[in-house]
C-alpha cells in the first residue's frame, strides 16, 4: 500500500529529527497532504497508528491539514483556490494555468518533547 511507504520514510524523517534534537519522544507530527498529492489521509493516518507504536512516535498524534489545490491562470493571471480535481480557472475558464499547491505532501510540524 502506498500509503504505508509514505508513513515508514516519514517514521525515519521523524527518527532523524528526534535525534538531531535530543528529544525523547514526538508529540505531535503535522502534515500537509495536498488534494492531488495521491496520498488519502484517513489511509495515512491508518499506517500512522500502526506503524508508531515501534517508533520515536509511539505516543505521537497525527494532524492533518489538507491543502486544497491553488491555479494560477496564465491567462487572466488571477489565483485560486478550486475544491475539486481541476486544472481549468474558475474565473476565465481558461486551462492555461499552472498549479502552484495542492500537489505534494509535507511535513510541517513536529512537536517534540526534549
Ligand atoms: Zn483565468
Amino acid at each position: 500500500m502506498h500509503e504505508y511507504s509514505i508513513v515508514m520514510s516519514l517514521m525515519e524523517q521523524c527518527e532523524a529529527l528526534a535525534q538531531l534534537h535530543k528529544a525523547t519522544r514526538i508529540e505531535q507530527v503535522e502534515l500537509k497532504i495536498g488534494v492531488l498529492s495521491g496520498v488519502e489521509p484517513a489511509l495515512l493516518s491508518k499506517a500512522f497508528e500502526t506503524f508508531k507504536l515501534d517508533s520515536v512516535c509511539h505516543e505521537a498524534r497525527l494532524v492533518i491539514n489538507v491543502q486544497p489545490l491553488v491555479l494560477q491562470c496564465n491567462h487572466c493571471e488571477q489565483q485560486s483556490q478550486v475544491d475539486e480535481r481541476t486544472i481549468v480557472c474558475p474565473i476565465c475558464q481558461s486551462n492555461k494555468t499552472t498549479v502552484i499547491d495542492g500537489e505534494d505532501m509535507m511535513l510541517m510540524q513536529l512537536v517534540m518533547d526534549t
